[in-house]
């Protein structure tokens, strides 16, 4: 007897956030001369409320990037216990000092899924590459960015809700005093989480409308990153099969 052999493609989907016109601007509105002001005041300074933890999550983990429809939760497997991080090009000691400093905070927040770099390409879950956008796409061909005035892009590959690489490009001609905040905003959107209009949060599309210094994640982000992680938040997740564990967190 023949046994008959069904053959199952999975399609792979590609999230593009965060790469629509004026996305990602993070030039001040307002600015009068050369390079906006850095930002001073400490983002972990700022107590959000229980209503604003468990708003924001839902909006930056469970709706689409404009935050018009509902979505499930998208996240890497508690099992892939190490995401390997690439810098391709326009690396400089500077910057990956600051990717580690983020990645350390990302770990500590993350009980599952522990960032480290690599420096073989191959084995990279994340890639990062800091080029002018023409450059970026002759060589990332499934990662075009599309928006090449934005700040940055981040691409999401998935399967099934579990998110199996992503892909962020970055622009060179970010002032160097916002360098940081826009790589910790796109690792941030590698982990599976979108935009919020809330200022306590660096997921905010327009960085500028802020005056935070995001070189640490706020109270807000740290409950956010807590939350997606946990293990009783699975990828394919409605708000309806978690909202408990929001809000475990958000009376925290
Ligand atoms: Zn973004």
């Amino acid at each position: 007897m023949k046994i008959a052999l069904t053959v199952t493609a999975i399609s792979l989907v590609f999230l593009t956030i965060a790469c629509q016109t004026s996305e990602e601007n993070i030039t001040p509105a307002t600015n009068t001369t050369t390079n906006p002001t850095t930002p001073t005041t400490p983002s972990t300074t700022v107590n959000p409320s229980s209503q604003e933890i468990y708003d924001t999550f839902v909006r930056l983990a469970l709706k689409n990037s404009a935050g018009t429809a509902a979505m499930t939760i998208r996240k890497w497997l508690p099992t892939k216990t190490q995401i390997k991080v690439y810098w391709d090009g326009g690396r400089t000691t500077t910057l990956l000092s600051a990717l580690d400093k983020v990645m350390a905070d990302m770990n500590t927040l993350n009980k599952y899924n522990k960032m480290v770099r690599t420096e073989v390409v191959a084995e990279a879950d994340i890639i990062i590459n800091r080029v002018e956008a023409a450059t970026h796409n002759s060589k990332y061909a499934s990662f075009q960015v599309s928006n090449s005035s934005v700040q940055g892009t981040t691409f999401t590959q998935w399967s099934s809700d579990a998110i199996t690489k992503a892909v962020v490009w970055l622009s060179p001609s970010t002032p160097s005093n916002l360098q940081n905040g826009v790589l910790r905003h796109e690792l941030t959107h590698a982990l599976g989480i979108g935009h919020t209009e809330n200022t306590k949060s660096i997921m905010i599309p327009v960085m500028s409308s802020t005056t935070y210094d995001f070189n640490s994640f706020s109270i807000l982000d740290q409950r956010i990153i807590q939350i997606l992680s946990d293990n009783r938040v699975k990828q394919g997740n409605t708000e309806a099969n978690i909202s408990a564990v929001i809000k475990e967190y958000a009376a925290k």
